[in-house]
């Protein structure tokens, strides 16, 4: 059995340093909000090359929070992608804002920055591109589109960890930063967790305040905020596994290297295009072919994983039927038709690539 992630084998070669810091948690009894969250929150903004980095309970809340800082809200327009996660434009709704879906660059699966620049309105407010599968978006694009048009730009950074474009990190770029701890992100936890990166000391001190139940002194709220902190355990092995970070993501670039080896000559396959824009660190490692359902019984058969991701994208989503304008959205449509990711993750063995790559060759025949 070849899994889609093994999270097994990366503890193990970090037991002793993990063990050692939730321990020390243990015996301290500070939960909640204590000195390793401080200590994170300052060591992911000098990684990240970000003036403020501020943790939350997920990705989810990181989005929600950022727009909430933001002050958007009802009657605004947020442009994102409908190829990705739901949680993206779960945050839109969650301020009362509308999702606007942007169709897809069908290389990079990225949001289009032509179509998005169209798409601007009088109403809009923000954009948010997601580095889908950890593939940076076109930041140089966006950057210059929300100063013309006085919007802010917000990243989904839950797929992109340490993924740069020239020197800048994502999530330094645009005006927040929204990144997710869940396990199986290129830097996760072991639980939920989440983190937002702020440009300014204010707006830092605004996220602090909101994930806090909008309270900065015990007892005393400003506004009404949510109860979406990090917790100290998973801080602890976040700031083990941040040392680590970099390997991790060479391990994923090998990984993918080894694939487009293994695959670049198999007919009716596209295998993931790097469009140059930034450094791809492969959260996932996602194909196309018009003969999906074959190479995934194939796979299936040799008990090889393999995911959708994502066979509905969100502008489809009976969620969004009350919340978004219908569109049409064919390059997106046409990706989640095709579109298969493949076992990714740093540790991937080479034997285990080349296994994979004969099923999709022979699959095909
Ligand atoms: C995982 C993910 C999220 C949400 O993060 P959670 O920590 O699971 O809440 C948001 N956006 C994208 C693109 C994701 O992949």
């Amino acid at each position: 059995m070849i899994p889609m992630v093994d999270l097994k084998t990366q503890y193990e070669s970090l037991k002793e340093d993990i063990d050692a810091s939730v321990l020390d948690v243990l015996a301290n009894t500070q939960f909640i909000l204590g000195p390793n969250v401080q200590a994170l929150e300052a060591e992911v903004a000098a990684y990240l090359g970000a003036p403020h980095a501020v943790t939350c309970a997920s990705g989810t809340d990181a989005l929600h929070l950022a727009l909430r800082a933001a002050g958007i809200g009802p009657g605004d327009e947020v442009i994102t992608s409908a190829f990705t996660f739901i949680a993206t434009a779960e945050a839109i709704a969650y301020v009362g804002a509308t999702p606007v879906f942007v169709d897809i660059d069908p290389r990079s699966f990225n949001l289009d920055p032509d179509l998005t620049e169209a798409a601007i309105t009088p109403k809009t407010r923000a954009i948010m591109p997601v580095h889908l599968f950890g593939q940076p978006a076109d930041m140089p694009r966006f950057s210059a589109m929300c100063q013309a048009h006085d919007l802010l730009l917000i990243e989904d950074c839950a797929q992109s960890f340490g993924a740069r474009i020239g020197e800048q990190q994502t999530g330094s770029i645009g005006d927040m930063g929204c990144f997710s701890f869940f396990p199986s992100k290129n830097l996760g936890c072991y639980g939920d967790g989440g983190l937002v990166t702020a440009r300014d000391e204010a707006q830092a001190a605004l996220l602090k305040n909101l994930r806090n139940h909008g309270s900065d002194v015990r007892y005393h709220h400003d506004r009404i905020g949510y109860n979406s902190r990090l917790d100290e355990m998973q801080a602890a092995i976040l700031r083990v596994k941040l040392r680590h970070i970099d390997a991790f993501n060479a391990g994923r670039r090998r990984a993918a290297g080894d694939y487009r080896q293994a695959l670049k000559d198999v007919p009716d396959l596209h295998i993931p295009h790097e469009d140059g824009i930034g450094e791809h660190v492969y959260h996932q490692y996602t194909l196309l072919s018009p003969r999906r359902d074959d190479i995934m019984k194939a796979l299936q058969a040799a008990q090889i994983a393999c995911a959708i991701y994502y066979p509905i994208p969100l502008h489809q989503q009976k969620a969004f039927t009350d919340w978004a304008e219908p569109v049409t959205l064919p390059h997106t449509e046409a990706v989640a038709a095709q579109c298969l990711s493949l076992p990714m993750y740093p540790e991937l063995p080479e034997e285990a690539i080349a296994q994979i790559a004969d099923v999709i060759r022979t699959s095909l025949r």
